[in-house]
């Protein structure tokens, strides 16, 4: 049978939850960076979908221009032309203008169509402009309430961390060095859990490990059942106890 013996196991069932406490603080911790950096990412994003509707709503605008320009040079070219109306005295050079101006209105009257489509939307892409804006606004004091709120998370639990960190330390030094050292290996090797309170089946009374759920003998359940001792799981090789033993 394998056991370790210690007369500190219940001190060392509780350096185990503080250990978990130790490292739930550290990854909140860490976490907070990770967050923040999510937080300025959507930020960023957001961002870029103002500047991509402000840039759209530019370009309408410049296409807007462009056609009230040619629109100008399609009156100027009528103008000329009924201008050269006047003098010309040849039937045929008559006719080839009245043509030319002819398409010179005909040209007028797209791009005026052109313009009116190109009105409306420059209207709708205003008014996703103007929503983006908001948007933008709104994200941007949200991050900055969500950012406070979070670093103000991460003092907190660094202070806590500190407290916590000491605490353990002299709950660590009333335990047997060697032991520690042995839980702390297994520890590390075992996602955090070394020691495992044994699992029991209300229904059948059977003995299970709390860390790999594995069934125990009859030996087994004997061993965890002395005081100042852990049995060993033959599975995970946790080191195995009753609540009802360190607590009793
Ligand atoms: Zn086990």
């Amino acid at each position: 049978m394998e056991i370790v013996h210690s007369v500190s196991a219940k001190a060392l069932v509780e350096l185990q939850k503080r250990d978990a406490a130790i490292a739930a603080l550290k990854a909140k911790i860490s976490g907070v960076p990770v967050k923040l950096k999510a937080i300025n990412d959507a930020f960023e994003a957001k961002k870029a979908a103002m500047s991509a509707a402000r840039q759209a709503l530019m370009a309408l605008q410049a296409k807007k221009k462009d056609a009230e320009l040619r629109i100008a040079e399609a009156e100027e070219g009528i103008r000329k032309h009924q201008r050269e109306l006047n003098m010309v005295k040849d039937n045929d050079a008559f006719k080839a203008l009245l043509k030319e101006i002819e398409n010179d209105k005909a040209a007028k009257d797209g791009l005026e169509t052109g313009v009116l489509e190109l009105l409306e939307e420059i209207d709708k892409a205003a008014v996703k402009d103007k929503a983006e804006q908001a948007e933008v606004a709104a994200v941007a004091a949200q991050r900055d309430r969500e950012a406070a709120a979070l670093e103000a998370e991460g003092r907190e639990a660094a202070g806590t961390l500190a407290e916590a960190e000491a605490g353990r330390a002299e709950l660590a030094a009333g335990i047997e060095a060697d032991l520690l050292e042995r839980y702390d290996a297994l520890r590390a090797s075992r996602a955090g859990l070394a020691v495992a309170a044994v699992h029991v089946d209300q229904a059948t009374g059977r003995y299970s490990c709390g860390g790999c759920h594995m069934g125990l003998t009859p030996q087994k359940a004997l061993d965890v059942k002395k005081p100042d001792t852990f049995a060993v799981c033959p599975e995970c090789r946790r080191w195995l106890y009753l609540e009802t033993v360190i607590n009793g």
